[in-house]
């Protein structure tokens, strides 16, 4: 990935250093509006990161020790860690393999009484089936937290993700579809989670600081609950004004280099590349392909075979479940899981990529597949 920079980007965050209000002022307060309204969203909360967002989203539900919270371990490791943070238990659940999603079935193999709330990731941007998660979520009254992280532009049944969603988290890293270098928001259909997150972010401050300012009169500030620092800055908030303008061209460049990548490689032993689902659009925040056993190497070895020729491809999703910080937490078996992060990688895929950098990418996987 290699964010897409211009020079509106640089004059943004000049103008806001220039202005004086560096911490979260009123260009925070502007693309809050301008996010929620692009999303379809009543409520939009600006926050340091994705991580901090689904941090609060699970502090507005009310989780805590005892209960337990379903997610998938095929993600970046954030989506169980914050689960962590608030002293709850995470519960790993399978994904299918045509989208690396939760589904129904596999959350509904891991409800417990204790069962408070599921993390629903729509990986690399693939929408999740947000209806069938609902119905086996909210006849329980399990809340569904959804970790948007990678899919800023994408669509489930034609409307964008984060559209009428009780909390949904997105972040803008720079490895993410718009960038404020690093950067989160969180969106609600509820006004009093809006309101609650929006001073859990400033260490609980019944007003923000641009409030105190803008007032004739003086006015004290009350502390009502402990909160946190998850504030963002102007400068980060004036460079996602101008990102979120280049989003359209963005998602509609990603799909056309995919589709370039998919006509390519379709006649390789694959067993699986990302598509559209049926009920949905993806953005192509990455471009994965899991190799079959008939692949004529290793996984590895087509990374650092990809890597000799000059292109620099990833191992795809991480298991969480697999690594040393959650060797205590105990879990069912997660076979697709397993084979998807040992069989499957991500390749190139950024919005100023030439055609001479798509070719040399495609002309690397067929070399090492014995095919060019
Ligand atoms: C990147 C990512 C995160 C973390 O986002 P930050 O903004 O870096 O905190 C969380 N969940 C998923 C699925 C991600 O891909």
């Amino acid at each position: 990935m290699r964010p897409w920079l211009g020079p509106e980007e640089a004059e943004a965050a000049a103008a806001a250093v220039s202005s004086g209000w560096v911490a979260q002022g009123p260009r925070v307060a502007e693309f809050e509006r301008a996010f929620a309204a692009r999303v379809e969203a009543p409520y939009g909360v600006a926050v340091s990161s994705c991580t901090t967002a689904l941090h609060l989203a699970l502090v507005l539900v009310g989780v805590g020790p005892g209960d337990e919270v379903v997610v998938p371990s095929l993600s970046f490791i954030a989506t169980a860690n914050v689960v962590r943070y608030v002293g709850a238990t995470p519960v790993f659940a399978d994904v299918e393999p045509t989208t690396l999603n939760l589904t129904a079935a596999t959350i509904e193999a891991v409800l417990t009484p204790r069962t408070r709330a599921v993390i629903l990731v729509h990986q690399v941007g693939t929408p999740a089936d947000l209806d069938a998660v609902h119905g086996v979520c909210d006849p329980s009254g399990i809340v569904v937290i959804e970790d948007a992280a990678c899919a800023i532009g994408s669509l489930y049944r034609d409307r964008p993700i984060g559209a009428d969603s009780d909390l949904t988290a997105y972040s803008f890293h720079p490895r993410k579809v718009i960038t404020t270098g690093e950067g989160g928001m969180l969106v609600t259909t509820s006004e009093a989670w809006a309101k609650r997150s929006s001073r859990l972010r400033e260490h609980g401050m019944s007003l923000s600081a641009e409030a105190r300012h803008a007032s004739s009169s003086v006015v004290l500030e009350r502390y009502d609950e402990v909160g946190f620092n998850y504030r963002m800055t102007d400068v980060q908030a004036a460079i996602g004004l101008v990102q979120l303008e280049r989003l359209d061209a963005i998602v509609s460049r990603r799909r056309e280099l995919a589709e370039a990548y998919r006509a390519r490689l379709d006649d390789l032993p694959l067993a699986g590349m990302i598509a559209d689902p049926p009920y949905g659009r993806t953005n192509y925040q990455s471009y994965w392909i899991e190799l079959s056993d008939d692949f004529p190497v290793t996984r590895d070895a087509l990374l650092q075979s990809l890597l000799d020729r000059g292109v620099s491809a990833r191992r795809g999703i991480m298991a969480s479940h697999l690594e040393p910080a959650y060797a205590e937490t105990a879990h069912a078996s997660l076979p697709i899981t397993e084979r998807l992060t040992r069989r499957s990688l991500i390749l190139p895929l950024f919005h100023e990529m030439t055609e001479g950098q798509h070719e040399r990418v495609v002309a690397a996987v067929r070399a090492a597949a014995g095919s060019a």
